[in-house]
């Protein structure tokens, strides 16, 4: 009878004594941003005349003139051929919500039969990636599959590297040969230059007519869980789905609040100091690094900047994890809910707005006239928040993340505002009395000192709103950590965009001007916010109480994927997303066909190998060990033994497992059907049909793992692959 030594076999091979090193002999300020072509190295090597056209792109958001490719190609591939390139790449970002890229070389023959680097402003500004096998959501009928990719000069090209080469990576938008965008960073892009028209609009309103831009900052905070590669080359269900589809809770999960913030275990360390050196060498601002709530999970954050190019290095950054942690033995887990019964892992999205001069409009600031600003800014995103609370979980909705949201350790499914005490009293007042109130000396009339007293850092801190204000930002922390931010933050920007229009429509139709100013923005402050004042809450968001108070306040709560999808393609999030030219109907509605199919495929794929695992993998183990219980039992009634201990353990695994193949009878019948033709029809038939059967084997399935004996059990045990590291 033949044991399964698989998992000892991963035990033993765990590599502990890991021997990957990197240098660290270096300086950081003089690798930060080596293999990125910033805008110095530019401004360097370009003609005057070339540089000073490409920068009004760069630096102030103009249209490209197209006749500067040439030289800013030339310069491309010099710069990036000293840095060892032979490739190019354009690196785009299609709809799998993954990186996609084809590299092409430099290399060119002449007619000595020799070769040269050559790359032309053609090749800069468009590529053509053959492009039938990206989802496409009807968009592209295969037959005209032609897709193209366009050059986005505002995120700078940058180098990646390989033991044996490096390519250049050249940032780009993803279209059809119609002009459909294929991609998230095109409606990224889209969606900021509306927020700018829209905050410019309501700066010079409020007299700042010196502001040349106004674009989102990101700033995004990625979880993730680390595990030894020989525990995850031995659980089909991580290597299929991400996640673990089977798995008893062990002895020891994250009760003790011991791992948070603990001291990082050397091989992780050594990692994540490799990690960071080389996000560094290609200008991701990283900056924060530590142990996350449950054992063997962890968190890096950067510094923000412009929302494109953070969204473009949080993709840098996920890749750079996966490579990363192969160097070091380990499989990087980016899922949202790798195991069951500890914390998921999130991406916080910080979000907020700055101008050309470098101001955060949400700085709630110091002086009346910043403050305000912020009022209007601040109020604007709140609005925006009550308003489209149901596209903003549309926008993060996933098989994945449906196993977080309301789960009691991530921000519930309902979308709603935490301001703080200070705030929240600040609003208070403006309901109460309104700006228009008696005028004290140089300081805003609400009334009691209320203006000076703006938080401008919130001491008060709540961990269970899912769209916190933390000072001078919002953090959307309902997006999860295996999503692309890209499209919660182009929501995010058209939202609050259709806001800040609707706002200075307002202010316009009062006729505000440089006397009335005060008065006017108190009046409309005070209207918007009578309106939306239910999206605020801060009390705990995890009760049940806030479940019944958000249907009372008739707040959205769309619990699941199911439930939200469908609300990306209401009327009025059609309308917004045409309306501020983000993204046209047959746009979003490809989106929504794709996502469904992710949606359905994803969870095909699990339902699929849980029934395959537990036919081969545990059913059989249980079975030889039931029948070594067994023949004891023979034996031992042969030589007269008391065995009825014995036996009833043989009673009870031989019960679970007849509770097991029920359950995988019925999970196999669900398998086999389809649900209906249509994209949204099968995905039904997974959320409503298979998902609750394939619990139901998982349940059975652990029950067993405890019962059986441990040296039987083939599949890598929780308690293995959290704490052995
Ligand atoms: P915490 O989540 O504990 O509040 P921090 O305040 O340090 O942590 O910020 C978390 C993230 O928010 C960081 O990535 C940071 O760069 C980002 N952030 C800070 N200010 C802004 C801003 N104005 N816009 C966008 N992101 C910001
Ligand atoms: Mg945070």
């Amino acid at each position: 009878m033949s044991k399964s030594y698989r998992r000892f076999d991963a035990l033993a091979a765990v590599k502990n004594d890991y021997s990957a090193t990197a240098d660290k002999n270096f300086n950081i300020t003089e690798i930060f941003g080596e293999n990125t072509l910033h805008i110095d190295v530019l401004k360097e090597r370009l003609p005057k005349a070339v540089w000073k056209e490409l920068k009004k792109t760069i630096t102030d958001q103009e249209p490209l003139n197209s006749d500067v490719a040439d030289a800013v190609a030339v310069v491309m591939k010099d710069w990036a051929t000293e840095k060892g390139a032979t490739h190019y790449t354009h690196w785009f970002q299609p709809l799998t919500g993954a990186t996609a890229e084809k590299h092409d070389s430099f290399v060119t023959p002449n007619q000595g039969g020799g070769a040269i680097m050559q790359f032309s402003g053609k090749e800069l500004i468009q590529g053509e990636p053959d492009a039938s096998s990206f989802p496409s959501g009807g968009l592209r009928p295969t037959f005209e599959a032609r897709g193209y990719t366009a050059w986005d000069p505002t995120s700078p090209a940058f180098i990646m590297e390989n033991p044996n080469g490096a390519t250049l990576c050249i940032p780009t938008a993803f279209a059809s040969w119609k002009g459909d965008s294929l991609d998230y960073k095109t409606p990224l892009l889209r969606s900021t230059e509306s927020l700018n028209t829209q905050a410019l609009r309501a700066l010079e309103l409020l007299g700042d007519s010196s502001s040349k831009w106004v674009t989102s900052t990101g700033g995004f905070e990625q979880e993730y869980f680390l595990i030894d590669q020989e525990f995850y080359y031995r659980r089909p269900d991580l290597m299929t789905s991400g996640r673990t589809l089977f798995g008893a809770k062990p002895p020891k999960g994250q009760e003790l609040d011991d791992h948070y913030f603990g001291s990082i275990p050397d091989r992780i360390l050594s990692f994540m100091m490799d990690l960071e050196r080389e996000l560094y060498r290609m200008g991701v601002p990283v900056k924060t690094r530590h142990n996350e709530v449950a054992p063997g999970q962890y968190e890096i954050a950067p510094v923000f900047e412009k929302a494109n190019v953070a969204a473009d290095h949080q993709q840098v950054t996920m890749i750079m994890l996966r490579k990363m942690a192969g160097k070091y033995g380990f499989v990087c887990l980016m899922h949202e809910k790798p195991f069951a019964g500890l914390n998921g892992s999130g991406k916080h999205t910080n979000w907020s707005m700055a101008t050309s001069k470098g101001e955060n409009l949400l700085e709630p600031g110091e002086t009346p006239h910043t403050n305000l600003r912020f009022l209007f800014f601040c109020t604007a995103v709140m609005k925006a928040v009550y308003d489209y609370q149901d596209l903003l979980r549309a926008a993060i909705a996933s098989a994945g993340n449906d196993h977080r949201l309301g789960a009691n350790e991530a921000p519930p499914a309902i979308l709603s505002v935490f301001l703080g005490d200070q705030l929240t009293d600040v609003y208070k007042q403006l309901l109460d009395g309104g700006l228009k109130s008696s005028k004290k000396t140089g300081l805003l009339g609400l009334g009691s000192p209320v203006l000076p007293d703006l938080p401008l850092h919130a001491g008060d801190r709540n961990r269970t709103s899912p769209f916190a204000f933390t000072g001078n930002k919002f953090e959307f922390r309902a997006v999860g950590s295996a999503q692309t931010v890209s499209l919660p933050v182009t929501v995010l920007n058209t939202i609050v965009a259709a806001a800040i229009d609707d706002m200075c429509s307002m202010l316009e139709d009062k006729g505000i001007n440089a006397d009335n100013l005060e008065s006017v923005l108190g009046e409309v402050l005070q209207d918007v916010y009578k309106d939306i004042h239910n999206i605020v809450f801060n009390g705990d968001g995890y009760s049940d109480e806030w479940q019944a108070e958000a249907e009372k306040r008739g707040l959205f709560n769309l619990k699941t994927t199911m439930d939200a999808l469908p609300r990306l393609i209401e009327k009025k999030n059609l309308d917004l997303f045409e309306k501020y030219k983000v993204l046209k109907p047959q746009e979003v509605e490809a989106r929504y066909e794709i996502f469904i199919e992710q949606y359905f495929i994803n969870l095909n794929i699990e339902a699929e190998t849980t029934a395959t695992i537990t036919k081969t993998m545990l059913v059989p183990a249980v079975v030889r060990y039931l029948n070594e219980l067994l023949a004891l039992n023979d034996r031992g009634s042969a030589t007269g033994l008391s065995i009825d201990p014995t036996k009833a353990l043989a009673s009870e695994i031989n019960d679970t497992l007849g509770e097991l193949l029920v359950a995988l009878d019925k999970l196999e019948k669900q398998n086999a059907e389809l649900g209906g033709d249509t994209a949204e029809e099968k995905a039904k038939h997974l959320h409503y049909n298979v998902l609750p059967e394939m619990n139901a084997v998982r349940a059975v399935a652990d029950k067993l793992e405890s019962l059986v004996a441990d040296d039987y059990w083939p599949l890598p045990t929780y308690r293995e692959m959290l704490f052995v590291k």
